[in-house]
């Protein structure tokens, strides 16, 4: 099944041959102006940005570059950056090989900021990362580059010599039934708290207001339009344009909002779903041992998970593929939802964690470098809450029954890597100016097709994995 899958957890994998048809005829122009800064006519509008993951931040920046003169506010639950926000984390893989040319060129674009820009660079990490699979996914990454003439500097390696190479790392690593391992030096990791609290802040300093406030619901007027937000402590916050980037709560917020109309809740066009991560630690005499360690992706349906490279603090990730929801029954709008846990511990780094998701993680562990690193221990699990799309698309778009409100979630398990170039394409979505193809894959009413298929969205609950306390 994972062989139809599109991108998961930060990284590609092959789509089937029907839907890279698919992918294939939705053609592939981003417009020209899509790679350049927005610049908007200058008003004293104002704007207000629901939530500050790396969607909110970017959206926040990009509107105050476009527009000096407009009333740009973001609001979160907390200080920034959130510790329960997805995109706050360890570290997130920042890659460009995809198997859709779309997020590849999207990504290519991200990468050049990555590289170069100052609010991003002291947090990236060009490590390259290593591919161990059966399934051809290096291949269509290489079919890519060349359909967009792209000089691509990947390359492949047999298992014999990937388990040598990068210091020998992987000497011990569970690789049964690879039969292909891919590499490419030019992707890496991002310092994730870091690189969105560094986002978040350079929108302060050029004036994005910045507050510290559950948001309860939104407000609408006597015409349903949106006119801002009220908070948990009563409080009102007004603007002209709302932009809501609340992640995997969207659904539950939504609903919150307007229990009694179906046309504004998200139907199933996404869905709230938790991933498990670790984080392990190891002795310093340890550490020469990771000297040239690149991020990792083992695609074997007996691991599926990756492994981000150590921090200078010798803490490493860990992410388990196979994602799960967390559903209940939303009385007022009398649906059943997937919602994110109330209790922070169980989205933050904890070990809040039922016991099978601790065995799951542990598994990628010890696939990934077996008893080579001596003292390897895990310090702590995270479940990690996204919103997924049934084509892992995100979504951008104005929201089509709500005046004043704007939609712009979705990252469906990738879209960290792009906050360099996120918040321009949410601006050209507020101008009306995002490109026809760009519009029409992050609407918010599209036909599912394209990268993943519903089987690839979570397929258990979080309340039947052993060892669930509710
Ligand atoms: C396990 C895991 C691994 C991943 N790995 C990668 C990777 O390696 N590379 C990659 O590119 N992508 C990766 N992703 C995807 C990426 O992390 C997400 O797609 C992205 O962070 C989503 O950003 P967001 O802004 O939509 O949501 P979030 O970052 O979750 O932000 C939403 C914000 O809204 C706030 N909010 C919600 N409700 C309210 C409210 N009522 N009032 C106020 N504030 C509110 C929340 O507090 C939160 O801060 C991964 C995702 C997961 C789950």
């Amino acid at each position: 099944m994972f062989w139809r899958r599109a991108f998961v957890l930060g990284r590609p994998s092959l789509p089937s041959l029907p839907q890279w048809g698919q992918l294939g005829r939705r053609g592939l122009n981003i417009d020209a102006k899509s790679s350049k800064s927005t610049k908007m006519a200058a008003t004293e509008a104002s704007y207000l940005i629901v939530g500050a993951g790396v969607f909110g931040a970017a959206t926040a920046l990009e509107l105050k570059r476009a527009n000096p003169l407009a009333n740009v506010t973001l609001v979160d639950r907390t200080e920034f950056p959130n510790p329960s926000a997805a995109s706050h984390d360890l570290n997130k893989i920042v890659r460009a090989d995809y198997g859709d040319v779309m997020y590849m060129k999207l990504a290519l674009e991200a990468q050049e900021l990555w590289r170069n820009d100052p609010i991003y660079k002291p947090y990236y990490h060009q490590v390259g990362m290593l591919y161990a699979e059966s399934k051809g996914m290096g291949k269509s990454f290489i079919a890519n580059y060349k359909k967009l003439g792209i000089d691509y500097a990947s390359e492949f390696m047999s298992t014999e010599e990937a388990r040598t190479r990068f210091s020998g790392a992987f000497r011990a690593a569970n690789w049964e039934g690879v039969t292909q391992t891919y590499f490419n030096p030019r992707s890496g990791w991002g310092d994730g708290a870091g690189a969105l609290r560094s986002v978040i802040q350079a929108g302060v300093d050029i004036g994005v207001t910045y507050k510290a406030a559950p948001v309860s619901k939104l407000a609408l007027d006597e015409a349903d339009k949106c006119v801002g937000v009220t908070l948990e402590d009563g409080g009102e916050l007004r603007a002209d344009q709302v932009v809501l980037c609340v992640g995997a709560w969207t659904p539950f917020f939504l609903a919150e909002s307007a229990p009694n109309s179906q046309q504004l809740q998200t139907g199933d066009r996404m869905v709230a779903a938790g991933a498990i991560q670790c984080c392990a630690t190891f002795p310093e005499d340890q550490a020469y041992k990771f000297k040239d360690v690149p991020v990792v992706f083992n695609a074997m349906a007996h691991t599926e998970g990756e492994s981000i490279p150590p921090t200078a603090e010798n803490r490493l990730k860990f992410n388990y593929e196979a994602s799960f929801t967390n559903k209940s029954y939303h009385e007022s709008s009398r649906q059943t939802l997937s919602i994110p846990p109330r209790r922070t511990s169980r989205s933050t780094w904890s070990q809040d964690v039922p016991q099978g998701l601790k065995d799951e993680i542990k598994t990628v562990v010890k696939h990934t470098y077996g008893d080579w690193i001596e003292g390897l221990e895990i310090e702590s699990y995270r479940m990690c809450w996204d919103a997924i799309t049934p084509n892992q698309d995100f979504i951008i778009s104005p929201h089509p029954h709500c005046q004043g409100l704007y939609v712009a979630t979705g990252g469906s398990f990738h879209s960290w890597k792009f906050v360099p170039v996120l918040g321009r394409y949410v601006v050209q979505m507020l101008q009306g100016t995002l490109s026809d193809e760009l519009a029409a894959r992050w609407a918010w009413d599209r036909p599912a097709d394209g990268g993943a298929l519903p089987e690839f969205l979570p397929h258990r609950d979080l309340k039947d994995i052993p060892g669930y306390v509710g």
